[in-house]
C-alpha cells in the first residue's frame, strides 16, 4: 500500500502530516512512502531528509496517481480535492462536522476520508492518535509566547540595580488541554497565573501547575459530556460575565481557551471587561473564530489595540507557528491511527470498532459518520 504525504496548501500553514522520524515505522508494517516535494521544508524536514527515511519524493501528479492513501493535516483545497480518486483515502483533520459540504464532495468522489477530530478522545487507547489534544498543546504554549512578546514589561519579578518589576499577574481562562499547557509556559516565564474553567476537575490540575485556581459563585459545575463543558444557560452566562468582570480588570494578561464542543465559543471577556483593563494589558484569545470568540472585539488573525490601550491578539493557527513540535506531534498521532487502521497490509474499514467509528467520515460513496450525515440532511 503507498501512502502518500502532501504539501499543505492552506495559507500560512507550515506543518506537515508525516515527518521523516516516523517513516520506519511505517516501512516496518510495509507500507510505501511517497512524499510531495517540498512537503517538510516549512518545518524544516527537507527532501533529502526524507529520501534517507526511506521515502521517495514525487511530483504532485505522481502523488496523486500512485497513492492509496494520502495524509494531511487540514483540509484539501479545490485543486486538490479535484485530484483524488474513486477508493482512495484520505486521513488528515477535516474538520467534518463544521464542513459537512466537504464530507458529502468526498463521498460523492468515492474517497474514504478519515478524521483525527473525530476521535474518541476518552478511549485511553485513543491517546496516542488525539491530534486534538497534540496541537492544542502547541497552540496553548504558543499563546503564553505571544502573550510576552506584546506585553510591554516582564512577565518574572526582575530585581535589578535600576530597580524592581513586580511580575505580571496572567489570567488563563478555560484550563482544558491548550489552558493548562498556556499556564505551565507562563509559570516557567515567572508570571503570576490563575487559572479558571467551568468543570471543577480542572481546579488540583490547575493546582498541580502552581497556579492559582479562580472560583466563581456564578457557575460552580458546568461539566458536559466526554470530558467537555456543556454550553451555559443565558442567566449563567451573564453572572459568569459580571463576576469574571471585576477578575479580568486587575490582570496584566489574559489568555482565553474555552470551547464548548459544536457551539460557538462562550463570550467570557466582554467590551465593559476591557474597557477596565489598563493600558498596556495584552489579551490573547484563542477562541478567535469569524463566528466571534471568547473576547469582544477580537479578529481571528488580527491583532486590535482599544482606545484605552488594550492590545486584543485574535490567534490564529498557532500549532503551524511552532512547525516541527506540531508536525512531530501529528505524525506520532496520524501514523498511530493509520498503523491501527491497517491489516494485511491494505486499509480496513470497520466502523464497528469504536475509534473507527468516531473517524471515519465516508467511505464506499456513502457519509457513514452519523453525526455528520445528519447535519447533510438539514
Ligand atoms: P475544549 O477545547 O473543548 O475547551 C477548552 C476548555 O474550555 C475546557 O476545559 C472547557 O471546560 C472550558 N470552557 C468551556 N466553556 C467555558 C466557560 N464558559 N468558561 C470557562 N471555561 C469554559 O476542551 P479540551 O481542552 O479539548 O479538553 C477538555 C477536556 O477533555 C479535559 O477534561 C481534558 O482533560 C479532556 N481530554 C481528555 C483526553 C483523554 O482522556 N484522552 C484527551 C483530551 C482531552
Amino acid at each position: 500500500m503507498k501512502v502518500a504525504v502532501v504539501k499543505e496548501s492552506a495559507p500560512g500553514e507550515r506543518r506537515v502530516a508525516l515527518v521523516p522520524e516516523t517513516i520506519a515505522r511505517l516501512r516496518q508494517a510495509g507500507l510505501e512512502v511517497l512524499v510531495e516535494s517540498g512537503a517538510g521544508d516549512g518545518a524544516w524536514f527537507p527532501d533529502s531528509v526524507y529520501i534517507e527515511a526511506d521515502a521517495s519524493i514525487v511530483s504532485r501528479d505522481d502523488l496523486y496517481s500512485l497513492a492509496d492513501v494520502i495524509l494531511t493535516v487540514t483540509r484539501p483545497d479545490p485543486g486538490q480535492l479535484a485530484r483524488l480518486r474513486d477508493g482512495q483515502a484520505i486521513i488528515g483533520m477535516l474538520s467534518p462536522l463544521t464542513d459537512p459540504a466537504l464530507a458529502a464532495e468526498l463521498a460523492g468522489q468515492g474517497v474514504t476520508a478519515i478524521s483525527l477530530d473525530g476521535m474518541p478522545r476518552m478511549l485511553s487507547r485513543a491517546q496516542s492518535m488525539d491530534a486534538l489534544a497534540s496541537q492544542a498543546s502547541v497552540a496553548g504554549y504558543k499563546a503564553a509566547l505571544v502573550a510576552a512578546e506584546a506585553y510591554g514589561r516582564f512577565f518574572p519579578l526582575m530585581i535589578t540595580a535600576a530597580g524592581t518589576a513586580r511580575p505580571a499577574r496572567l489570567l488563563v481562562l478555560g484550563a482544558g488541554v491548550a489552558g493548562l499547557q498556556a499556564i505551565g509556559t507562563a509559570r516557567r516565564l515567572g508570571a503570576l497565573v490563575t487559572g479558571y474553567d467551568v468543570r471543577p476537575a480542572s481546579k488540583g490540575e490547575v493546582e498541580s501547575l502552581g497556579a492559582t485556581f479562580l472560583e466563581l459563585t456564578s457557575v460552580t459545575n458546568a461539566a458536559g459530556e466526554g470530558g467537555y463543558a456543556r454550553e451555559l444557560t443565558a442567566e449563567e452566562r451573564d453572572a459568569q460575565q459580571a463576576e469574571l468582570t471585576a477578575h479580568i480588570a486587575r490582570q496584566d494578561v489574559v489568555i482565553t481557551t474555552a470551547q464548548v464542543p459544536g457551539r460557538k465559543p462562550p463570550l467570557l471577556v466582554t467590551d465593559d471587561a476591557v474597557k477596565q483593563m489598563a493600558a498596556g494589558s495584552v489579551i490573547v484569545d484563542m477562541g478567535a473564530s469569524a463566528l466571534g470568540g471568547n473576547v469582544a472585539g477580537s479578529r481571528p488573525g488580527e491583532t486590535v489595540v482599544t482606545g484605552n490601550g488594550v492590545t486584543i491578539i485574535g490567534a490564529q493557527n498557532l500549532p503551524s507557528t511552532v512547525p516541527t513540535a506540531a508536525s512531530n506531534a501529528y505524525s506520532r498521532n496520524v501514523s498511530a491511527l493509520l498503523l491501527h487502521m491497517i491489516s494485511d497490509g491494505a486499509l480496513a474499514i470497520d466502523t464497528s470498532d469504536e475509534i473507527q467509528a468516531g473517524v471515519v467520515i465516508t467511505h464506499d460513496g456513502q457519509v457513514v459518520h452519523s453525526a455528520v450525515a445528519k447535519l447533510l440532511e438539514h
